[in-house]
């Protein structure tokens, strides 16, 4: 500890409860700081307290400017845009913020109806329904859709989101070892066998719920091998695309356009508008008469009040700049700038000597730090110098798993991320977490 980090130090090595009560309070320091502008390349943000020499934590309401790390920004929707916004602006006025009704009593305007049309078209299914939330959407829908007589095979690190919604649903839960389709079909030859009718099972429906891209590890689901064993044993198939809808795929689709899956292998199609498009709230998509029968039964859609119609059409326009049909190549050039620029960070990262989770081609890329200790350290050090980064820990991670969450935007410059690798190198060799020797003359 001769490198004493400013204090850090203690925390990394002593177990006393005076050292934990300074650990807990400096984790706290890292979560909840409130942000001052959009949340776009660049964003402000509130510091809330300093250090007086590790005695007393006093309370400053200072704006710093930083590079934004950790926003799931991924094609820059998450600002003014040119298109989107005015957009948006124009709807508040006509609508106002909100419907202050249900999707049944007054709250569908004519936007919520081209909102449905329109991402049931994206993302290649014939209808969609949309809720105010993207959290409610998962752990709303799954206890419509399944309950008691009714399995559902999870993925071990699927969102609580659907944790939350299976256990809501009454269905027996089992769940498979992350992204591994051999295990999943070691669950479900313990339940079935091959090829059983699905009327000469011991459960109504089998479901097996999956994500296109995993908010912890930066991992593109393995859909082609899921989606295979799925069919061969006959269960029912669930894919939650909150971070790869938009953000992957030639034309933004998602992971099934990536991975080259036809979208009528997956009975349901879930995402999140929180993520590619700027705006807020999900959807469930499928075929017309699943969607009709969540209409009539879902108490999400039923008794919620709908989404804000400026939220809704902010997510209309991003995807006409998606694809195209608002005139200009921004779509196109939006989703080759997210590919490169995660590409280009993912393997300067590696190079350095650290330890990154995921994919090529993901925007989601975990640096691992494993001691939560080191938490405070590398988040407060790389504020210092004006990069924030989200850290992610126990209870979303393991505990001893803990690790720094780099987001990638298409809206990064080349500067911004060249000064991002500088920053993170540099708190790397302080903090201590490049576990690979770096590769010379390559960064
Ligand atoms: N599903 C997944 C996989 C998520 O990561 C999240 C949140 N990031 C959600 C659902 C919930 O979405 P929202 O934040 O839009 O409520």
């Amino acid at each position: 500890s001769s490198n004493n980090l400013q204090g850090y130090a203690p925390i990394c090595l002593g177990l006393e409860d005076f050292y934990i009560r300074r650990l807990y309070l400096r984790i706290q320091d890292c979560f909840g700081r409130p942000i001052s502008s959009a949340p776009d390349a660049w964003f402000d943000i509130v510091e809330r307290y300093s250090n007086d020499n590790n005695k007393t934590l006093i309370r400053t309401s200072k704006l710093t400017r930083c590079l934004n790390l950790g926003s799931y920004n991924y094609l820059g929707f998450a600002a003014a845009d040119e298109y989107c916004t005015p957009r948006a602006i124009q709807s508040l006025k006509k609508y106002s913020a909100s419907t202050c009704s249900s999707r049944v009593y007054g709250g569908t305007t004519v936007l919520h109806n081209d909102l449905e049309e329109s991402v049931a078209k994206f993302v290649g299914k014939p209808a969609a329904i949309v809720f105010g939330m993207g959290y409610v959407t998962n752990s709303a829908i799954l206890p419509v859709l399944m309950g008691k007589g009714d399995l559902i095979i999870s993925d071990s690190l699927n969102h609580n989101s659907i944790v939350n919604g299976a256990r809501g649903s009454g269905a027996t839960i089992r769940v498979f070892q992350h992204n591994t389709s051999s295990h999943l079909e070691e669950v479900l030859r313990e339940q079935i066998a091959e090829g059983q009718p699905r009327t000469h099972r011991p459960w109504k429906k089998i479901m097996v719920i999956v994500e296109g891209i995993y908010s912890m590890e930066g991992e593109i689901g393995k859909l082609p091998e899921i989606l295979a064993i799925c069919k061969k044993y006959k269960a029912y198939t669930y894919l939650d695309e909150a971070h790869s809808i938009g953000a992957v795929g030639k034309t933004g689709r998602g992971v099934c356009e990536l991975l080259g899956v036809d979208t009528a292998d997956v009975d349901v199609m879930m995402g999140t508008f929180t993520k590619s498009f700027g705006s807020c709230g999900g959807y469930i998509a499928g075929s017309k008469e699943l969607i009709q029968y969540l209409k009539y039964t879902c108490p999400a859609h039923l008794y919620a009040t709908s989404i804000s119609p400026p939220a809704a059409e902010q997510i209309i326009s991003a995807i006409r700049v998606i694809l195209g049909e608002d005139g200009s190549s921004r779509g196109a050039q939006k989703l080759a700038r997210i590919r490169e620029n995660s590409n280009f960070f993912r393997s300067a990262l590696q190079k350095m000597g650290f330890e990154v989770l995921g994919d090529n081609d993901s925007p989601v890329m975990p640096i691992m730090l494993y001691n939560p200790a080191k938490i405070p350290a590398f988040s407060r050090e790389c504020l210092k110098q004006n990069v924030a980064i989200v850290t992610v820990a126990f209870p979303a991670t393991p505990l001893l798993l803990a690790r720094a969450r780099i987001c990638i935007s298409a809206s990064h410059s080349k500067e911004d991320l060249i000064k991002a690798l500088e920053v993170i190198s540099r708190v790397g060799d302080l903090v201590g977490i490049k576990y690979f020797p770096a590769e010379p003359n390559k960064q």
